[in-house]
C-alpha cells in the first residue's frame, strides 16, 4: 500500500512536470471520473506546489450519462450546455493547461440505442468544436492520463475480482507510463528523444506513399506535400513542450484526403464512447470508405462514418512498433490511449492541423483544397499486427522499408 501511494504521487508528479509541464501561474483544468478522487487530490496538490494559480476540477459520472441516454427526451439530447463549451473555450483563451483522465466502462452503452448515443456525440462534438481547435492546433499544452475504475478493471481482467483487477490495471498502468522506473521524469526524456530520432528520419525523406500489407491488410496512402511527423512531445503557444498522451509510443502525421486505397482490417477492439466495435474491416477508394464490415458493433461503426462528410475519410496515420511497453504487457485495455501505443493506427475524422506546414493558419476551406481532411469526428483505430510491413515510396518511386514484420526496419 504504501509503494502504491508512491507510485500514485510519482504517476501525479509525471502527469504534470512531463505530461503538462505547467507552468508557474498557469490555471490547471481537470477533467475527472469519480472513482480517480485520489490522483486528482495528489495531481492538485502537486500542481500548487508547482506554481499553479488555480485548479478547477470538472466531475463527470458515466452511470449519469448513461441514465440520461435512456430516459431524456428526444429532443434534450440535441442540447448542450452551452454556458460549458464557453467555459472551456474561455479557459483555452486565458491559456490554461488541461488535464483529462480516460476511464470509460467499455460496455457502458452496450444497451443504449446507437442513434441516441450518435446525437449525443453529434451535439457534444458540434458544442466543443471552438475549445478543439485550442486542443488540436496544441495552442494549450494538455495531457491525458488514467486511472482504473472498477467496471473498466473488471472488463480488462475479468477473472479476478474487482479489487484484485483494479490492483492489476495501476501495475499495468504505472507500467507503460513509465512510473515504476527508478527516475519517471528521466526515464520520459529518454523515451521523447528516441521518438525523436524516428520523426527525423520520415520529415527528412518526405514519403509520397506508404503501403501497409499483412495476411489481411493491403493499403495504399498517400502523403500531402508538406507532410509532418509529430510524435512525444509538442510544442504550445506558450514556446514551452509538453506531451499530450500518456502512454506514447507514436509518430503520426496525415493522408493525403483522396489518396487513400485499399482494405484494412482492425487488430484490436475498439472502444467508441462506451461501445466496442471489433473486428472490422474498411474498404477505401479515393480515400472514401465504401464499405465495411464488423463482427461487432456494426451500428455503432455506420454511425460514427455517418457522423458528418470527413467521418468517412482518414485524418491520422500513427505508426507504432509492435513491440512497446504497453504491447509487452499482453493486455487489451479496451481504451485507446493504451490499445493505441500498442499498434499502428489510424483515425477516421479530422487530420491534427499540426501535421501540414502552416496548417493551424489554415481555413477549413483552405484545408479541403490541401488534401486535409476536416471533421467533427476524430477515431483512432489500430490496425498493427506482429506481421505487418510498411514501406515508404519516395517521390522517385523508390521503396524503403520502414516497418517489417511489425517492428521498425
Ligand atoms: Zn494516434
Ligand atoms: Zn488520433
Amino acid at each position: 500500500m504504501e509503494n502504491f501511494q508512491q507510485n500514485l504521487e510519482k504517476y501525479a508528479e509525471v502527469a504534470l512536470k512531463v505530461g503538462l509541464n505547467l507552468q508557474k501561474g498557469q490555471t490547471l483544468v481537470i477533467n475527472a471520473p469519480i472513482p480517480a478522487l485520489e490522483f486528482v487530490r495528489k495531481a492538485t496538490k502537486k500542481a500548487y506546489e508547482m506554481g499553479a494559480r488555480n485548479v478547477h476540477v470538472e466531475w463527470a459520472d458515466e452511470e449519469l450519462t448513461l441514465i440520461k441516454l435512456l430516459l431524456a427526451p428526444e429532443d434534450a439530447l440535441k442540447e448542450f450546455p452551452m454556458w460549458k463549451a464557453k467555459g472551456y473555450e474561455e479557459m483555452a483563451k486565458e491559456g490554461a493547461a488541461f488535464l483529462s483522465i480516460s476511464a470509460a466502462n467499455p460496455d457502458l452503452l452496450k444497451e443504449a440505442d446507437p442513434e441516441r448515443v450518435a446525437t449525443v456525440n453529434k451535439t457534444t462534438a458540434t458544442a466543443m468544436k471552438p475549445f478543439k481547435v485550442y486542443i488540436q492546433n496544441a495552442s494549450v499544452n494538455w495531457n491525458i492520463v488514467s486511472v482504473p475504475t472498477k467496471e473498466w478493471a473488471k472488463k480488462v481482467f475479468p477473472q479476478l475480482d474487482e479489487s484484485e483487477a483494479i490492483e492489476k490495471l495501476w501495475e499495468n498502468i504505472f507500467k507503460v507510463t513509465r512510473v515504476d522506473e527508478e527516475d519517471p521524469v528521466k526515464a520520459w526524456e529518454d523515451h521523447i528523444n528516441n521518438l525523436k530520432e524516428k520523426l527525423e528520419f520520415l520529415n527528412t525523406k518526405k514519403f509520397k506513399k506508404l503501403h501497409f500489407k499483412d495476411s489481411r491488410t493491403d493499403l495504399t496512402m498517400e502523403l500531402p506535400e508538406g507532410h509532418i511527423w509529430v510524435g512525444g512531445g509538442l510544442e504550445c503557444e506558450g514556446g514551452f513542450e509538453f506531451v499530450p498522451n500518456m502512454p506514447t509510443e507514436e509518430v503520426f502525421s496525415m493522408p493525403l484526403k483522396e489518396g487513400v486505397h485499399g482494405i484494412v482490417h482492425s487488430t484490436k477492439p475498439l472502444n467508441y464512447g462506451g461501445n466496442l466495435i471489433e473486428d472490422f474491416t474498411l474498404t477505401f477508394e479515393k480515400g472514401k470508405i465504401v464499405d465495411f464490415s464488423a463482427e461487432t458493433g456494426y451500428e455503432t461503426l455506420k454511425k460514427l462514418l455517418e457522423t458528418d462528410q470527413g467521418a468517412s475519410y482518414l485524418g491520422e496515420v500513427a505508426l507504432v512498433p509492435h513491440r512497446s511497453p504497453v504491447s509487452d504487457t499482453h493486455v487489451i485495455f479496451f481504451n485507446t490511449l493504451f490499445d493505441e501505443n500498442a499498434s499502428s493506427h489510424f483515425a477516421v475524422g479530422s487530420a491534427y492541423p499540426i501535421c501540414i506546414e502552416g496548417g493551424t493558419k489554415m481555413t477549413p476551406k483552405e484545408m479541403e483544397e490541401k488534401g486535409v481532411n476536416t471533421s467533427l469526428a476524430h477515431v483512432d483505430f489500430m490496425i498493427g499486427s506482429p506481421d505487418m510491413d510498411i514501406d515508404g515510396e519516395t517521390s522517385k518511386g523508390d521503396l524503403i522499408p520502414i516497418f517489417r514484420k511489425g517492428n521498425w526496419a
